[in-house]
């Protein structure tokens, strides 16, 4: 009977035994689960993590699309691969006389005085100014050898300094009459004003990042004849030519060829004769590095 109670009792202990030993085979194994778990936990911590950024950077460049202007998307036609010439670095002393806020009557004259004197220049139109009457004047420009450029359609500061956008609409009408006038496609401009007027002083920065990244480049000049200022006299123009002109090899002379701009034929001999006197040869600015004001 003893011997029952004893083979009983190991009989219980094996058993026992048995399941410690199976609870102990399982616990590494629960335990195993719980760090694949947490492993599936961290893992989706990643994924969202990751998702997260995905979404932080799709963010990120949907800002930055949204950061660029619509303007940069308006006119797709109004791009120019024009190349800047830096031939201001040889040591000759070379003159570029422009004209202004034309084409008028007075631009037929103009032309002629260049031809007689066998002298290239440059002309910053305005879309507005051109008429059947004086079209033949642009035609003239590109066979005769001269440049155009644009000065803007309106010249009207409360429209074109209005907004980048309001520029390009302007910029663009006279773009696209000179071509259909000329098969030209102009490649330089000026800002009614210079690049450093008070009228666009907001948008000016943006403006000319603009019309940079569309490869158009911006002269002012370095030369004020102030033919357009106030009164002015074939003294007063020679002289502001003289005191303007000290130390610039390569001076931007400001002109104008408008219809009430007369005395500025009239004394345009004078004024290339006094260039010549003071050693300079002639060309259009096409042929001229860039200028404008530093402000
Ligand atoms: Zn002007």
């Amino acid at each position: 009977m003893r011997q029952k109670q004893l083979n009983g009792l190991a009989f219980f202990i094996l058993i026992a035994l048995f399941i410690i030993v199976i609870r102990l085979k399982e616990m590494p194994q629960s335990e195993g689960i719980s760090i694949q778990n947490s492993g599936q936990v961290q893992s989706l911590e990643l994924l969202t993590a990751m998702k997260n950024e995905t979404a932080e950077d799709e963010n990120s460049s949907q800002t930055s699309i949204d950061e660029v202007p619509d303007y940069t998307r308006m006119y797709p036609e109004l791009y120019t691969v024009y190349s800047a010439s830096l031939k201001t670095t040889l040591p000759k002393k070379v003159a570029y006389l422009t004209f202004d806020d034309g084409p008028s009557e007075n631009t037929f004259k103009v032309l002629d005085i260049l031809e007689e004197n066998d002298i290239k220049a440059t002309f910053f139109l305005v879309g507005s100014a051109i008429k059947k009457k004086n079209e033949d004047s642009l035609e003239r420009m590109v066979h005769e050898g001269h440049t155009i450029g644009i000065h803007t359609y309106s010249h009207k500061c409360n429209e074109i300094y209005c907004s980048v956008e309001r520029f390009l609409n302007d910029f663009n009408t006279v773009y696209q009459q000179i071509y259909d006038i000329t098969g030209e496609r102009v490649h330089i401009y000026r800002f009614p004003w210079g690049s450093n007027n008070s009228y666009s002083k907001n948008i000016k920065d943006a403006l000319m990042e603009e019309m940079d990244r569309r490869g158009f480049t911006c002269y002012d000049w370095n030369v004020d004849t102030k033919d357009s200022v106030g009164k002015p006299s074939a003294y007063s123009i020679l002289r502001n030519i003289r005191k303007d002109i000290k130390r610039q090899d390569h001076p931007i002379i400001l002109m104008h060829d408008a219809s009430v701009n007369d005395l500025s034929v009239q004394i345009l001999p004078d004024v290339i004769k006094l260039l010549k006197e003071l050693g300079y040869d002639f060309d259009s600015l096409d042929n001229r590095e860039p200028y404008q004001f530093r402000w």
